[in-house]
């Protein structure tokens, strides 16, 4: 964001308990900065002769922790809370004190933010989840905790420098991964951008500083345009005489940074998106204003987004829509009132600004406090921290679909939600009992993917159970928690029961059934899995610990007595793939997994299991079923060769080709194919088939014929 404060600016002086008091007379009453400034004599005694890692007096953290929420305009117990956050840590009768001389509100409020930061961890992966567990558990009680936790992570970000480069890492991860995420959830964009940034400039410094040089290398000829298109704006919305703040945009190192690496979209295409912010006095006038810009330039269809009538899930409100500007460059615009501008501010935080407007921080407030209850549910049926922190994540991205029911509620569903996500959020007995769905009155699979808009209905049976199948599609925590719990309480018989339906389904796939797989194939796979007897196969696959394809597989004729030249095969096979348990598998040529890649096994009926990579198109057009879908991994350190395009656009003269080549050479990889696209008559397109080891090994050859200065251009070509 352009209004992003400066932070080398702000760390390079020192910021004092004066300076913050000074902040606080500007919205707080006189005995309530009276109340920080006692805070402030009790945190410094507490503190008295510690020094953080930097060297500086300690208590400068606490100030600076309570002056980015006084920037918010938190009310004063959060910032008095925020002075003393570190001090019970130290001193084991502080919550006492803390209450007779600030009360228990706020004692209670310090001890949550402790409790946060003091425990310790036998793995890394255990302490993050455990943390993950506490801090919501916190933030049921009090939000504020949570404001506070971040105000204190970020200032410990801001000052990450002086820490060991394995420490730094370790704390940029952790805030990438959950502090950032349950900023955005809270709706709390300012603390939010800076800790992706300084998370990301932390975790990847080399990623960071290319795309930052980019970013200042194109940013002189946007002005021109960006500078082009605001004058025309504002021409208009004065002629209109529309009362309003015009405000032009740039995204954030980090959003610029997911953008190219989950979509793969290169640079250019990322960064040519010129942004508007549009602020207007009230809701009549957002319509009004979008209208006009509708008018003044061409939208682009099916990008026009209300979030006014409908709020996104953390209270964000805002009309969105893209325009065909001059030049072919595509305008981003968002038009809201002052009042939605400061809540995608601050989020769930205005609640406690000062003197704030109640009705729609009430609303906001109600929205977050449910998906709280909503976690709280979800962490009693979790097994275990990991398992609770893996289902929260996948609630943290707040990208939603509305569909209807057949009675026309509207539902709220998160992005990618399938048919089984849908049920379980109407009610977990849907969910569980649901065996078939049609949407716009279609019957479709279970597995279909739900898009805005769409009426869905949901066909249940009694006696009906969930396939723990529907966990390779299901994206809701509530859907794969309550798949989860099923499967773990399921009774032996139940299991059996289950294992045999799905087994029996399996074997259809192979043109065979159960009746027909001879007694001794199954005693010698029983023999091969150390397992007593059929039942307890059978349990294995309903609990989901097996896949019901691949003993299918290993059962069917051509698991176990196919021809020989395919036995041969397998035999020739190396193992390269976990969870394929023996199966013949080749790689698929539409989008050439290479180790590193995520990857996803495709059992091809009887003939062996195709990797794609989870990315390639087939894959995401569900062109397979979701039951021959299998989630399998690359064994650890390969040595084989694997071929791979890439496709190098460079500047036509003599000569260019054979350098290419002779630097792919030099990088010890293979080219079995070369092909040339000629563009325009002055760039050429060098098509090359070669062979690396894994996605490091492609990297590092990428990065050397990036090198040469006749390469505009390199990419790996998918497909
Ligand atoms: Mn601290």
């Amino acid at each position: 964001m352009a209004t992003r404060p400066d932070i080398a600016a702000e760390t390079g002086s020192r910021f004092l308990i004066s300076d913050l008091c000074k902040m606080l007379e500007s919205y707080l009453d006189e005995d309530q900065v009276q109340d920080v400034y006692r805070a402030y004599l009790f945190g410094a005694e507490a503190h008295e002769g510690q020094r953080r890692v930097s060297g500086e007096p300690y208590i400068y953290h606490p100030i600076a922790a309570a002056r980015i929420l006084a920037e918010l305009r938190l009310d004063h117990k959060t910032i008095v809370a925020a002075i003393l956050h570190d001090v019970i840590e130290d001193t084991p009768t502080a919550k006492e004190q803390i209450a007779d001389s600030f009360g228990t509100e706020v004692a209670e409020l310090v001890d949550g933010v402790s409790k946060l930061t003091q425990i310790e961890f036998e793995t890394q992966a255990e302490a993050q989840a455990e943390n993950f567990r506490k801090m919501i558990l916190a933030m049921v009680r009090d939000i504020r905790v949570i404001l506070v936790k971040l105000a204190d992570r970020l200032h410990n970000m801001r000052t990450l420098g002086v820490m060991p480069p394995d420490k730094r890492r370790r704390i940029a991860r952790e805030t990438l991964d959950i502090y950032a995420p349950i900023a955005n959830r809270l709706g709390i964009n300012a603390l939010r951008v800076e800790l992706e940034d300084l998370g990301f400039a932390a975790l990847y410094p080399l990623r960071y500083k290319v795309l930052e040089k980019a970013v200042l290398a194109s940013r002189g000829h946007r002005k021109e345009v960006l500078n082009k298109i605001e004058a025309a704006i504002k021409r208009r919305v004065g002629q209109e005489e529309l009362q309003g703040r015009i405000l032009s945009r740039e995204k954030h190192l980090y959003s610029l940074y997911k953008k190219i690496r989950d979509k793969t979209l290169s640079f250019e295409e990322t960064y040519d998106v010129y942004a508007f912010r549009i602020v207007v006095d009230e809701i009549d006038t957002c319509y009004r204003a979008l209208g006009i810009m509708h008018n003044l330039f061409k939208p682009v269809p099916g990008k026009f987004k209300d979030y006014i009538a409908i709020p996104k899930a953390n209270g964000y409100q805002s009309l969105h829509s893209i325009l065909f500007g001059p030049y072919g460059v595509p305008i981003e615009v968002q038009i809201r009132t002052e009042e939605m501008d400061k809540i995608a501010e601050s989020g769930v935080a205005a609640h406690w600004v000062y003197k704030g407007s109640e009705e729609n921080i009430d609303q906001m407030n109600a929205g977050a406090r449910e998906w709280l209850r909503e976690l709280l549910e979800m962490q009693t049926h979790a097994g275990d921290s990991l398992e609770f922190l893996e289902n929260v994540k996948l609630d943290l991205f707040p990208d939603a679909v509305y569909v209807f029911t057949p009675a026309g509620e509207i539902m709220k569903l998160q992005h990618g939600a399938t048919v089984i996500d849908f049920a379980y959020a109407v009610h977990t007995d849907v969910g569980n009992t649901c065996i078939a769905s049609r949407v716009d009155r279609q019957l479709v699979p279970l597995r279909t993917v739900l898009r805005n808009g769409q009426t869905v209905e949901i066909v249940t049976a009694v006696g009906a159970h969930p396939s723990p199948a529907w966990l390779s599609f299901v994206v809701s925590a509530k859907a794969r928690s309550n798949i989860r719990h099923y499967q773990k309480n399921l009774k032996r018989e139940e299991a059996v029961e289950l294992g045999r339906r799905m087994l029996e389904r399996a074997l259809g796939v192979f043109e065979t059934s159960a009746d027909k797989v001879p007694g001794k194939r199954v005693r010698a796979l029983l023999d091969e899995y150390h397992l007593k007897t059929e039942e307890d196969l059978l349990v294995e696959i309903g609990l989901g610990r097996r896949s019901s394809v691949l003993v299918a597989q290993a059962l069917s004729p051509s698991g176990y007595g196919g021809s020989d030249a395919e036995n041969n095969g397998t035999a020739m096979q190396p193992l390269v793939i976990k969870g394929s348990e023996g199966m013949v598998t080749r790689f698929s040529k539409c989008c050439r997994p290479i180790p590193g890649d995520p990857v996803v096994g495709v059992i091809t009926g009887g003939r062996g299991m195709m990797i794609h990579t989870q990315a390639c198109r087939n894959i995401a057009d569900d062109k397979y079923p979701a039951e021959n879908c299998i989630d399998v991994q690359w064994e650890p350190g390969l040595d084989e060769e694997f071929p791979v395009e890439i496709s190098v656009i460079v500047e036509e003269h003599r000569g260019v080709l054979a350098r290419v080549a002779t630097i792919i050479g030099d990088t010890d990889s293979n080219i079995e194919n070369v092909g040339i696209e000629e563009r325009d008559g002055l760039t050429n397109n060098l098509l090359f088939r070669l062979t690396v080891h894994n996605r490091q090994h492609l990297a590092r050859v990428m990065r050397r014929v990036r090198s040469l200065p006749s390469v505009i251009k390199i990419s790996r070509t998918k497909g």
